[in-house]
């Protein structure tokens, strides 16, 4: 027991460190204008259940409920399938994160051609000062639910590019106290 409590702590700064090491690499890719798509058909719905099955001992360790919403006719998509995934896990990861009680919500739709995914959750929220702000590099809400959360502040810089490099759009909506929503489009083709 007491050698299993050892190694499940250095698992998770090995995790935490792949992270920290993926994200600056990541960066440094985008910077150098090397961050290139590789671009497939793909299965959004295959997408949110890979994130779901990623994310669901996280939420049931704290409790959260975990939801999401698939409608079942979604065409097949056009784009690079583990920088998608990338994307939604990284809301998704902040989202339950953040969240101390309550739920975790995803929810897909089709509208014009385009995917709209939300990720929302009943938070802290973000004042809107902050809202474009957190989409910036390194950039992390002064407070210190941050503070003691970690991470650097990369996640939301990352996605923005992604899916800008798609022809996608990304933003918040959210206000202090009654949690966020992450939405983005993405075209299907
Ligand atoms: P990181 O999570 O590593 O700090 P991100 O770029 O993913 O980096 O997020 C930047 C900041 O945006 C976070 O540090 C936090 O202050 C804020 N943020 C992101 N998602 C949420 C959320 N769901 N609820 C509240 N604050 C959030």
């Amino acid at each position: 027991e007491k050698i299993r409590e050892v190694l499940e702590r250095v698992q998770n700064s090995g995790r935490h460190l792949l992270g920290l090491i993926n994200d600056i690499l990541d960066l440094s890719k985008i910077e150098a204008g090397q961050l290139v798509l590789s671009l497939t058909d793909y299965s959004l719905k295959e997408v949110v259940q890979t994130v779901f099955t990623a994310v669901e001992s996280l939420a049931a360790e704290k409790k959260l409920a975990l939801k999401v919403t698939l409608p079942s006719d979604l065409p097949a998509g056009k784009g690079d399938e583990r920088r998608i995934t990338q994307v939604l896990l990284n809301l998704v990861g902040n989202a339950i994160k953040f969240t101390e009680m309550g739920e975790v919500r995803v929810e897909v739709a089709t509208q014009d051609g385009a995917f709209r995914v939300a990720v929302s959750d009943t938070g802290p929220g973000i004042a809107p000062a902050d809202q474009e702000k957190i989409f910036e590099e390194f950039q992390q809400v002064d407070n210190s639910s941050t503070r003691k959360k970690g991470g650097t502040g990369l996640g939301l810089a990352i996605a923005r590019r992604i899916i800008g490099m798609h022809g996608g759009r990304i933003w918040v909506e959210s206000s202090l106290g009654k949690g966020s929503t992450f939405r983005f489009t993405l075209p299907v083709r």
